[in-house]
Parts: C-alpha cells; sequence; structure tokens
C-alpha cells in the first residue's frame, strides 16, 4: 500500500536498528505514550530487535483503559434505564466496570448500539426522537474534534435527546504525573504521533526543560517506532533534551489549528480521574457551561456510584511504565481477552491484550 509499504520496508529497518546499535552505549528506559504504538512494537517484533540496552515500556496512551472505573459504571447506569439508547466504540463494551460491562447491560435487556462515529450517534438521536440517546466520548486529544463536532451538529439540528458522557484526558498532565513520580523510571519519551497531529507538539518543550527528558513526536510504523528511539537515544546518549519531529509528514510544530478553536469552543479543561493512576490535575475534558444541555451527567440522575476495582489488576503500574504486563499475577491466567480482569487486557490499544497477542499468554 502506498504510504505505508514504504514505513515497512525491511532493509531500511536494518538499517536504523544497526545505526541505533552503534548509538547506544549504557541502558535507557523509553516510554511510547500511544497504545497503537505499543501495539505495532508488539507486533513487528521491535522490542525482541532493539539492543538489550534500550528498554521500551509502555504508557498511558490507551483511552479505554484510562476511563475511570467511576464513569463505566455511570455507563452502565445510564445504558440501563429504559428511554435511553446508549452509543459507544465497540472497545468500551467489554471494559469491566465495577458490577459487569456494557454487553450484560445489553444482555438484560439495555439498548446499548456500538457506531463508529459520534456522527452516527447524532443520526440515531434524529431517527429516534423517543428515546435519549447519549454517545460515550472517551479518548484523548485525537478523538476530541469528532466528538465536538457531534455537539455542534446536534446543536445545529436543535437535538434535545443528545449528549456526551465525557471522559475526555489530555496527554501532557499525564507526562507531568509520570515524570514527577519519585518512581519514574522514564528517561525518554516517544510522543503519540496522532495526538500531536490535532495539538501539534508546542506543549512538550516546557516538559523536556522541567525534565530533562528528549521527547520525539513518534508514528505508528516500524520506520516511524526506529527513527523515534534512534532520534531520543542520540540525545540520551548527547545528554540533550529537545522536542524533535520524527512524523513530519503528518505532524507541525502548531498542529491543527482549526481543531484546536473547535475543541476550545465547545471544552474546558477539568481535573480527571485516570484509570489505575488516580486523580491528574486539569488532564481531562468536560463540556463547557454552554453546552451544558449535551452533557449525560448532568441529564441522568445516577445517583451516589460505589467502585469497586479488581484487587489482582496493576494496570496503573503498567501504563506509568512501572511494570510489564507479564508481571501481573493474572496475566494469560485469571486475566485473558476472554475474562478480562482490567481494561489493559480489552482495549485494541491496551498494553496487556498486546502482550498476549503478541507475545503469548506466556510473555
Ligand atoms: S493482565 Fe489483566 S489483571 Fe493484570 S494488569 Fe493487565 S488487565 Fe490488569
Amino acid at each position: 500500500m502506498q504510504f505505508t509499504d514504504q514505513f515497512r520496508d525491511n532493509r531500511l529497518a536494518q538499517a536504523l536498528l544497526a545505526e541505533i546499535r552503534r548509538t547506544v552505549t549504557r541502558p535507557w528506559v523509553l516510554m511510547e505514550i500511544c497504545g497503537g504504538q505499543t501495539h505495532a512494537i508488539m507486533q513487528y517484533g521491535l522490542d525482541q530487535l532493539l539492543p538489550p540496552e534500550i528498554e521500551l515500556v509502555h504508557g498511558p496512551g490507551c483511552p479505554v483503559c484510562v476511563t475511570s472505573l467511576q464513569l463505566i459504571d455511570k455507563a452502565l447506569a445510564i445504558a440501563a434505564q429504559p428511554d435511553v439508547l446508549f452509543t459507544s466504540f465497540g472497545d468500551m463494551l467489554r471494559v469491566p466496570g465495577s458490577q459487569g460491562d456494557l454487553f450484560s447491560i445489553r444482555a438484560q435487556g439495555g439498548q446499548v448500539k456500538v457506531v463508529y462515529s459520534p456522527l452516527d450517534a447524532v443520526r440515531i438521536a434524529q431517527e429516534n426522537p423517543d428515546k435519549q440517546v447519549v454517545f460515550f466520548a472517551i479518548g484523548f486529544e485525537t478523538t476530541a474534534p469528532p466528538n465536538v463536532a457531534s455537539v455542534l451538529q446536534a446543536q445545529a439540528l436543535g437535538l434535545k435527546n443528545y449528549s456526551l458522557l465525557v471522559s475526555h484526558v489530555r496527554v501532557p498532565p499525564a507526562m507531568h504525573t509520570i515524570l514527577g513520580s519519585p518512581h519514574n523510571r522514564v528517561q525518554g519519551f516517544l510522543a503519540a504521533g496522532h495526538v500531536c497531529a490535532v495539538m501539534g507538539y508546542w506543549e512538550y518543550p516546557p516538559i523536556a526543560e522541567q525534565y530533562r527528558v528528549p521527547i520525539t513526536v513518534t508514528g505508528f510504523e516500524p520506520i516511524d517506532l526506529l527513527q523515534g528511539i534512534l532520534l531520543t537515544v542520540r540525545q540520551l546518549e548527547a545528554g540533550t533534551w529537545e522536542v524533535q519531529n520524527g512524523y513530519k509528514r503528518v505532524v507541525t510544530y502548531e498542529g491543527n489549528r482549526a481543531a484546536q478553536a473547535m475543541i476550545d469552543k465547545v471544552f474546558q479543561p477539568c481535573d480527571r480521574n485516570w484509570r489505575g493512576i488516580g486523580m491528574i490535575p486539569m488532564s481531562g475534558w468536560e463540556l463547557r457551561e454552554t453546552y451544558a444541555d449535551f452533557d449525560a451527567e448532568r441529564r441522568f440522575d445516577v445517583g451516589q456510584i460505589q467502585t469497586r476495582e479488581s484487587e489482582v489488576c496493576i494496570a496503573g503500574q503498567i501504563l506509568q511504565g512501572m511494570k510489564k504486563p507479564a508481571e501481573c499475577p493474572a496475566f494469560g491466567s485469571l486475566c485473558t481477552p476472554r475474562n478480562p480482569l482490567g481494561a489493559p487486557m480489552v482495549s485494541s490499544e491496551g498494553a496487556c491484550s498486546a502482550y498476549y497477542r503478541y507475545a503469548g499468554a506466556q510473555a
């Protein structure tokens, strides 16, 4: 495929690996932010091809994984209501809440529909005026523009039966949390290319400067990832901490200003609870007061939600790069994709599912 094959070229990959081997002189720990990058690393076995000095740890960039248990439980409570048609991306249906998941709500008669875009949910709201249609708006900066667009479209159509259950999170505050932790092991970041396609990378230089960590904006193909690793390791070896763009075919410093303006019109920053990690100040987005009518949390009284996490799941430590999936005692035994105990085993971007799928249950 044009634009893809050239970034999977074996000879180029070998040349980059050789250059990485020539460059590295001592151990370094790098974190790829995005779960999509984690899956590509595992799928192509890049972690096995790198010199042993380079350890890759896996970041929190899996939106399904970091959506708080409390919000999942709110989704279950809303979806169970008789006049509600609850819409979501497919990944969220199997994420375990305190008691069941959205699939179990559907099995009990709840109307839960998988959609491929929030604009599909708006269409469903148009077609079902007697139902309250809720879209589960999870994700990082990448999915914010379509979610915001759905609110603007619903407003333009005069829909009174459409709302978002919002769980948006942002990358830069999570990087602060990881780097500021006394347990931090991360010495360099591969920033998520698609997030930067929307937001640019103007937010990252102060982070690189404050913690003295090099950051490389990195794509998702094997050549992108190896190039991101090489650029980051070169900086680590040289003792520099700049932000570099290794994904120039997609990302600019400013990002998509029109998308950023649209997000800013509808969303405002808020504190956000990350599953397994906890509260990170100003790490999320919520609907502005002017769009409160589209806020499902205000529209539905879901009462007091008491959450109960699995006691064995160490997802929080994995998402902060402190542990690897195979170090979880439940990995591949109590916790499998068929019977997930935590979200990273469910999501197509989850690190546990990547290890299970590509490295096997005995990883
Ligand atoms: S293997 Fe399962 S229980 Fe362990 S951290 Fe991953 S999701 Fe949680």
